[in-house]
């Protein structure tokens, strides 16, 4: 899949889980509110800027998560409500994520968690 295709795909579902965590803790039925409006710029911004595109991992087994405080917190948070809830909204896009965690990484992202294992170790 192209850069352009893939960004354009995770911005969708992402989009989608949004809106489920904004409607069933938000109250908003047809519109993201702002504070997830602001969500969802900040995440797609991220993922235009992915250093691991494009073959990037799902952003939850990421070795850097780029995302800052308090974002990445809200993000976790909305994804794990509307994580199991897309297996009925959008079975497919479901079934495509959870592969995505069992994909195997890519050069780059296994080059990456070996540096910062490493650095641990240092460290430790
Ligand atoms: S968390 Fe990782 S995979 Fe997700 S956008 Fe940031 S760098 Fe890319
Ligand atoms: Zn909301």
């Amino acid at each position: 899949m192209s850069k352009t295709d893939l960004i354009e795909k995770e911005g969708q579902i992402l989009e989608k889980m949004l809106r489920i965590h904004c409607r069933a803790k938000h109250g908003n039925p047809r519109e993201l509110c702002p504070e997830c409006a602001q969500l969802l710029d900040y995440a797609v911004n991220r993922l235009k800027a992915c250093t691991f595109l494009p073959d990037k991992p799902v952003c939850g087994k990421c070795p850097i998560h780029c995302y800052r405080e308090p974002q990445r917190s809200r993000v976790r948070q909305a994804m794990k409500f509307a994580g199991p809830r897309m297996l009925f909204a959008d079975p497919r896009a479901a079934i495509e994520h959870l592969a995505g965690r069992m994909r195997r990484p890519s050069a780059k992202v296994r080059a990456v968690a070996l540096r910062q294992r490493e650095r641990l170790k240092i460290d430790a």
